[in-house]
């Protein structure tokens, strides 16, 4: 048996250290920004979960395009995050932008139907096959709205998510297991109501305990990523999806897939490549090309039930609303966005550079003989530092590594690639060359080198 390599942990340590003290050297601008940005912004970020990139503070972006953005002391990066996936159009793309500069110029925001609202839901039934489609400004909205009508539709109290997951701030789904029990998510801020009263949570891949939460026929839906992708990738097993219909039609309980991030597998998301047959689909992020956007869709029979308690007078107080929600420049960015950039062709592109990139890095591995794996969903391609894919939420959390996973972040940002924060996750755009997944992977494996060496 060949050996496998050992990493020393003291080592990655002193190795972290010398990384982030490149970085402050290497992005002065970035810090005396983010030094100002103290007196007016909370923790110095626009958005709390900034402060979570590695080097210590955030690099500023100075310009997006395509699958690159430079920063404010001149760097340019490879982006390889896109917004964690918002951009995975690739940004400002050529395609969509004379569509969405038009619209700019047409009005924004009327509270009335625009032509392209009939496209983009045509568009959408013929992708994923669902039949009735509603619009949102994001990927939370969408899910929230989805889990609202499914309760009033079943007229049942609960929903039901799994281990692990992460559907947008969706108070119900910040439920997890805890010592093997439903509780809340751990950093879950000031949850309105204890989510264990909203919500039961079972392993991903564990159909006994699915149907076990499912007999007692409360669950107005289960909400589910078709693959688990925001605690690394943990991939559907064999016949898994199957059993998730079954059970999920056998009980009353309505199916919604989150496809915001699957998307990734083609351009009808995990559902129409693997024939999945989802009562409710739920999609957000790139969909305008970064314009804020998302999108609900139905089956003929749920879309009927749900018409029927959308009723005036409460149609906009009842809880589903958002007075921008299907704004014309949105709906523009949608037609934009599916029309011209994330097309057929787009697809076959980015899937073939994940394979490439899927390719390289476990070349690399295996010639290290590192104890890790790569997984990929089309063109989304993630490593893990632990020898055997997860099979649930659980089994990722215990493989996710405080060090490693940080050190090949910042070891990649310091030399101009940018991987999605959080986890080991790349993504590829339209945009996106052979020569840049070339890059990612040399790089990677000058990461290896000196983990190693
Ligand atoms: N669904 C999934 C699967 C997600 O990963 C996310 C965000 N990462 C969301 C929904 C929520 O998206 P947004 O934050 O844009 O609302």
């Amino acid at each position: 048996m060949p050996h496998t390599a050992t990493i020393d942990r003291n080592k990655v340590r002193a190795l972290m250290q010398a990384e982030q003290q490149r970085f402050a050297e290497q992005h002065p601008r970035s810090l005396e920004l983010y030094r100002r940005a103290q007196h007016s912004l909370l923790a110095g970020v626009p958005m709390h979960w900034m402060t979570r990139w590695p080097g210590g503070f955030p690099i500023f972006v100075a310009e997006a395009r395509g699958a690159t953005f430079r920063d404010v002391d001149g760097h340019e990066y490879i982006d390889l995050c896109l917004g964690d996936t918002g951009a995975m159009t690739g940004h400002a793309p050529a395609a969509a932008l004379p569509a969405i500069t038009e619209q700019l110029h047409k009005g924004i925001t009327t509270m009335l139907p625009s032509e392209n609202a009939f496209w983009v839901a045509e568009e959408l039934q013929r992708r994923f096959g669902l039949k009735y489609w509603q619009f949102a400004l994001s990927a939370t909205d969408a899910n929230r709205f989805a889990l609202r009508l499914a309760r009033a539709i079943t007229a049942r109290p609960r929903v039901l998510v799994f281990h692990g997951c992460y559907h947008g701030t969706v108070d119900e789904a910040y439920a997890w297991l805890v010592e093997g029990k439903p509780a809340s998510r751990p950093g879950n801020i000031g949850p309105q109501v204890d989510p264990t009263l909203t919500t039961k949570v079972v392993e991903w891949n564990d159909p006994e305990a699915l149907e076990e939460a499912l007999r007692p026929g409360d669950v107005a839906a289960v909400l589910a990523e078709p693959v688990m992708t925001n605690v690394g990738i943990v991939q559907p097993a064999p016949g898994f999806h199957q059993a998730l219909r079954e059970l999920t039609r056998r009980y009353g309980t309505l199916l919604i897939l989150d496809e915001t991030h699957t998307l990734s597998a083609g351009p009808g998301g995990y559902t129409r490549a693997h024939g999945l047959e989802p009562d409710m689909l739920t999609v957000g992020k790139p969909l305008g090309s970064g314009i804020p956007s998302a999108a609900y869709g139905f089956t003929e029979e749920v879309g009927r039930r749900a018409q029927a308690v959308i009723q005036p007078p409460y149609a906009d107080t009842g809880g589903i609303g958002g007075t921008l929600a299907a704004n014309a420049l949105s709906l523009a960015a949608m037609r934009a966005t599916l029309e011209h950039v994330l097309t057929e062709a787009a697809y076959q592109h980015m899937i073939a550079l994940g394979r490439q990139l899927e390719a390289e890095v476990q070349e690399v591995m295996t010639r290290y003989r590192l104890p890790w794996h790569v997984t990929r969903v089309g063109c989304r391609v993630e490593y893990l530092f632990r020898p055997n894919p997860a099979q649930n939420g659980s089994e990722a959390l215990a493989g996710q590594d405080p060090d490693l996973d940080p050190f090949i972040h910042l070891f990649m940002l310091n030399r101009g690639i940018l991987l999605t924060p959080f986890h080991n996750m790349t993504l590829i755009s339209p945009e996106t060359t052979a020569a840049q997944v070339r890059r990612h992977t040399e790089v990677f494996e000058e990461a290896v080198r000196a983990l190693i060496g």
